[in-house]
């Protein structure tokens, strides 16, 4: 499956990409936790497992042998910017790739949507998954702490433990929930939209401002002070979106923490504290990840629900309750901008002795073909509708009388060729009628508009059908138009 938005590189050379990929992302990351760690100690901020486990599901064809062997080569880069031993560095890398290795398969057994946290359970599955990840990596943290630290065992699995699940835990979320890189670029171009909408701010300011607030207040409860705005926030925006707000959550009030800014407790900050803490924080951003999974389940349902309810289940196209709102808009802008418009009503000739003859199966099949027929002639901004059994409606914007003729004519000899087989193996073809009422400039009225096109229809039909009738009133281009058979 290709990714959309994935850079398209030639499969030949997707490997060598990938390992590319791979090794400079680890690379990076990798960095990150090493020049951040006390000297002499584990990092307790090492993004680059989260990093590789989360590209590697959100870009399933990273996943490969190339993928696999450039993220080991990250970590072995990173190393040669530290002095660890060879033996050190094997180990460490050891576990980061336990813990990668076991989110990778448990997280491969759940469904895509899972996988995105578009559903209300998936972050559920995510704490799971990620806290066997963790326990995977604490058991190598375990075997490790003794041989490099000559520390405990029990801490090791802790330590390995608590700072792997709060680093999956910050990052996951918003690797996986990452847009298509087509909708990155089209925030860029809204972003830079003059007409900014504040109400569609607010959550947004709220959060930076319940943030402030906890600075200000101080003590323990404040470090929920944002929750609610975070709640705000992912009732509003994307699941990307509040994933990212709930990272700066978390990894803000760590920060204002480890250096003074937050006080919550005046107690000496000892490590396990601030495992306590850091687990906490991480816990708290649950709760907005999770009303944003169930706002995007509750709306990808919702744009399910008004997909069906305004599109037509056998052919596809609009219905007439979809039709109705598109096609008013329509007429508003192009009556602004004094475009010309044609207005066509079409309809199938003698469909019920089609039916009746080759069964209903195969006037369906011949609707389906028909209306696929109609649509790859039309251009991308017209219009087309079924209006209800065998009728259907085609809006033609910004055309002149005589070029929606011309395109009109095409549709109805394009109908005119078409063959489809019924049961019985018979070939089954139709033609159709068309009525077209159009107008230069004014007021466009849509109920007008239609029911001029329906006149001209019964006209098509009672000169003979598969012909196209002008309405009379089409203006100074009037022409009588037996163009039909
Ligand atoms: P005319 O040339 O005057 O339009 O004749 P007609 O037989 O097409 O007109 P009429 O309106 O009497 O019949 C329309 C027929 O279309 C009736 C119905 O059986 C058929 N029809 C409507 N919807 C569907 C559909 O979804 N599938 C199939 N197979 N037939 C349908
Ligand atoms: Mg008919
Ligand atoms: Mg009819």
């Amino acid at each position: 499956m290709r990714e959309a938005g994935h850079p398209h590189v030639s499969p030949r050379l997707y490997p060598l990409f990938a390992f590319l990929c791979v090794t400079t992302l680890i690379l990076v990351f990798s960095l990150l936790g090493i020049f951040t760690r006390p000297p002499d100690l584990l990092a307790a901020f090492w993004p680059a497992n989260a990093v590789l486990l989360g590209i590697m599901l959100r870009y399933p064809r990273l996943a490969s042998p190339a993928g696999w062997i450039g993220g080991i080569a990250g970590y072995l880069l990173a190393a040669l910017f530290t002095d660890d031993s060879a033996i050190k560095t094997t180990l460490l890398t050891l576990g980061n790739l336990a813990g990668v290795g076991v989110g990778y398969l448990l997280f491969r057994r759940l469904d895509h949507e899972d996988v995105r946290l578009r559903r209300p359970t998936s972050i559920v599955y995510l704490l799971l998954i990620t806290m066997a990840a963790s326990l995977a990596a604490g058991l190598v943290g375990a075997l490790v702490n003794p041989l490099l630290f000559k520390g405990d065992m029990l801490y090791g699995l802790g330590f390995w433990f608590a700072s792997e699940l709060v680093n999956y835990m910050a990052i996951l979320p918003v690797i996986l929930t990452l847009p298509p890189l087509a909708v990155l670029a089209q925030w860029r171009i809204d972003f830079y939209r003059p007409s900014i909408s504040w109400a569609n701010m607010l959550p947004l300011l709220s959060f930076l401002a319940t943030l402030l607030l906890a600075l200000l207040i101080e003590g323990p409860g404040s470090i929920v002070f944002p929750v609610p705005a975070l709640l705000w926030c992912a009732v509003t925006y994307s699941l990307f979106t509040t994933s990212l707000l709930s990272l700066c959550f978390s990894s803000l009030t760590l920060l204002a923490l480890s250096y003074g800014y937050l006080t919550i407790n005046h107690d000496a900050q000892t490590q396990y504290w601030m495992f306590s803490v850091r687990i906490g924080l991480m816990l708290i951003a649950l709760t907005p990840l999770t009303a944003a999974s169930i706002m995007a389940a509750r709306n990808a349902l919702l744009s399910r629900m008004e997909h069906l309810a305004h599109h037509d289940h056998l052919t596809g196209t609009l219905n007439r309750t979809g039709f109705w709102p598109v096609a008013q808009a329509m007429l508003a802008t192009h009556e602004q901008r004094q475009h010309p418009i044609a207005v066509c009503m079409l309809d199938l000739d003698n469909f019920k002795r089609i039916n009746d003859t080759h069964g209903h199966e195969a006037g369906d099949t011949l609707l389906r073909a028909c209306t696929e027929a109609v649509r790859q002639h039309l251009r991308q901004g017209d219009l087309f509708a079924r209006l209800g059994g065998e009728e259907f409606a085609v809006l033609l914007p910004a055309a002149t009388q005589s070029q929606a003729l011309e395109v009109v004519e095409r549709l109805r000899e394009r109908v005119a060729g078409l063959s489809v087989m019924d049961e019985t193996g018979r070939p089954v073809g139709a033609t159709i009628s068309i009525g077209m009422a159009c107008q230069q400039r004014g007021t466009y009225n849509l109920d007008r508009l239609l029911s001029r096109a329906d006149q001209a229809l019964y006209q098509a039909k009672r000169n003979g059908r598969n012909r196209v009738e002008l309405h009379e009133d089409c203006g100074q281009e009037r022409v009588a138009h037996p163009l039909g058979a």
